[in-house]
């Protein structure tokens, strides 16, 4: 389904973003055993920056919060319901014309990836330990963003 902020845009720092309303995500973090740990999604190959782990998101639609984005967005990409999870604080990562909000929440009860209903822009998903994101192959979004997230999932 189209919406009139669907489309390309150029910020100030001069990448290329979809989403003229800006966009936002949803990371979930948990108490792991090792630490602190995050759910990513696998974004497929055909998708924008696909073959990378990152937060569940896309573009905001018109007058649409970034929390309420966030929650429409995992809910296509994962199949997570609004009670699944608590929300949390929100870290915006503004480049000039375009800004990426990142919602922090919690899962309201257990929550594993079994339990998930990935649509196909994702073809995996998972929970990571902090300690192990430097690991794997990280959304340039994400990774630019984790330096500002970490104090916030502490
Ligand atoms: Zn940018």
């Amino acid at each position: 389904m189209r919406s009139p902020t669907d489309g390309w845009t150029t910020c100030a720092l001069g990448h290329r973003h979809w989403g003229l309303a800006g966009a936002a995500g949803l990371l979930l973090h948990r108490a792991g055993a090792a630490g602190v740990e995050v759910l990513l999604q696998l974004r497929v190959e055909w998708s924008h920056h696909g073959g990378t782990w990152g937060t569940p998101g896309g573009a905001l639609h018109p007058a649409e919060t970034a929390a309420d984005g966030a929650l429409r967005e995992a809910g296509e990409e994962l199949g997570l319901r609004p009670a699944d999870v608590v929300l949390g604080a929100e870290s915006v990562d503004d480049h000039g014309g375009w800004s990426y909000t990142t919602v922090l929440a919690t899962p309201a009860g257990a929550l594993e990836p079994g339990d998930l209903a990935l649509n196909e822009e994702s073809i995996g998903v998972g929970w990571f330990a902090l300690d192990e994101l430097p690991e794997v192959p990280l959304h340039p979004g994400l990774a630019a963003s984790l330096p500002a997230l970490r104090p916030l999932l502490a």
